[in-house]
């Protein structure tokens, strides 16, 4: 049974390596035309996608990556004494099992597990997926598959031909978010450097492996900005004028945004969809549920999704029209959970006055001097996605041990009917 996969970051590569393990053929086609390597930003690994992780082998490579970040300095704006905060303490009270790594690292470190296994193919992207299921592509001759996943994105291309227009399952959650590149000049290892103020926070990280630093921009805006997705020059004006007098070192932060070699700026949205399964084409990861970039555990969501999502199609015997429904109720729960815990975190990270900014502050300084118990005790208290994310629980989905590459005895579906209902363009 033919698989094909779009998209090779997180979910994409997670879910090949499992329904490869499963015994089904995956092909994965990523449209940058290589594998990224320049880093991206951090991400955040909860126990159940450490698990996972764990189960294909890779955990010591992803724990030998882990960006490190200890310490946190924070600074509230119009204040000039920093509150200095032991993150690693939160982070053991938050989760006991918990890694922030780089998302390009993470990605590179899934698709080594799969590259031996996967027929990947870069600098490509779907065009079409007719009924009786070929797919047409930009360059590639059409193809035919079994099966199609979507795991490309919030802004996903597998979603569009699917279901039409972003816009009728985007949420837009009252901020913005932007990140940019820039040389390490302050040396910050293992250290996150925060200025928080009503309505905006901006932060800088890095870490030893990385070579230069991240800084992160997240502000309020009650109403959608009015710029196009591809004009930068207009994002970058907008960003400087959210953080417009917050901080000398903010300031610094953005005269890099001249020079840097990547930027990213989006608003903070996101996808509600009541399903996104459509004949034999569903959905993974941020493609089908992103609670919001940079506030929700979304990256574990990912990696959880895409483990059951291979799970229920072995478990199925490749029924799709079994299989299909069985993932989108097992993660039904996890995906509202996960929405309500990125409001929350916006809220608290983007606070909306002066109370909620000192609140942030001295809350994380508290969490940090107490010891582990009695401060995981307070984050179970207080915060969504601690509880969320301590009790998430996963089913097994044991590989069949006579599934080793090949079909476990699937068929391949001879008419490979991908159902009604798609358009192509
Ligand atoms: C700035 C920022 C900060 C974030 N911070 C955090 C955080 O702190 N913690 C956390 O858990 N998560 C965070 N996230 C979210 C995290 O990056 C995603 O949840 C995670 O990467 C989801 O993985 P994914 O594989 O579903 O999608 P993505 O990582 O978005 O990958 C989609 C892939 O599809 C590819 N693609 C896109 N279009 C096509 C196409 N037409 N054809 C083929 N391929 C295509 C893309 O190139 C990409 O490789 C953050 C996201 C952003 C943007």
């Amino acid at each position: 049974m033919r698989i094909l996969i779009s998209g090779a970051s997180v979910a994409g590569p997670v879910l090949a390596y499992w329904l490869t393990r499963h015994g089904f053929s995956v092909t994965v086609v990523e449209r940058a035309p290589t594998l990224r390597k320049t880093g991206g930003h951090a991400v955040d690994l909860f126990r159940p996608a450490m698990n996972i992780s764990e189960k294909m082998g890779v955990l010591p490579r992803v724990e030998e990556r882990a960006t490190g970040t200890k310490r946190m300095t924070v600074y509230r704006e119009g204040s000039r004494r920093p509150i200095r905060v032991d993150l690693s303490k939160i982070f053991s009270a938050t989760s006991d099992r918990h890694v922030e790594i780089m998302r390009d690292d993470l990605s590179e470190i899934y698709y080594d597990a799969t590259r031996d296994d996967v027929e990947y193919i870069f600098g490509d992207s779907i065009t079409a997926i007719s009924p009786d299921g070929e797919v047409r592509f930009e360059n590639a001759a059409p193809r035919r598959f079994d099966l199609v996943v979507g795991a490309d994105g919030l802004h996903s291309n597998v979603r569009r031909l699917l279901f039409g227009d972003e816009s009728r399952f985007s949420a837009f959650i009252g901020a913005y978010l932007g990140v940019l590149t820039l040389p390490n000049t302050s040396g910050l290892d293992g250290e996150l450097l925060m200025h928080v103020g009503v309505g905006r926070t901006a932060g800088m990280y890095g870490a030893r492996h990385l070579g230069d630093a991240r800084a992160l921009f997240l502000f309020r805006s009650e109403h959608e900005l009015d710029y196009h997705h591809h004009d930068v020059p207009r994002q970058k004006e907008l960003l400087r004028g959210a953080f417009d007098g917050m901080h000398p070192d903010v300031d610094h932060w953005l005269d890099e945004l001249d020079h840097t070699p990547a930027f990213y700026f989006d608003s903070i949205i996101q996808l509600r969809m009541d399903t996104w399964s459509r004949g034999r084409v569903t959905l993974v990861g941020d493609a089908g549920y992103c609670p919001g970039p940079a506030v929700g555990g979304s990256t574990t969501l990912a990696v959880v999704g895409a483990y059951v999502l291979a799970g229920e199609l072995a478990r199925a015997d490749g029924d799709h029209e079994r299989a299909f429904p069985a993932y989108e109720r097992t993660m039904a729960e996890q995906i509202r959970g996960s929405r309500a815990a990125a409001l929350s975190a916006a809220k608290t990270l983007i606070p909306t006055s002066r109370l909620g900014v000192s609140g942030l502050a001295q809350g994380a300084r508290l969490l940090s001097a107490l010891p582990a118990g009695p401060s995981r005790a307070l984050l179970r208290l207080t915060t969504k996605s601690a509880r969320l994310y301590n009790s998430m629980t996963v089913d097994d989905y044991p590989p069949s041990p006579a599934a080793s590459g090949n079909p476990a005895g699937l068929a391949s579906d001879p008419g490979g009917g991908l159902g009604s209902g798609l358009e192509a363009e």
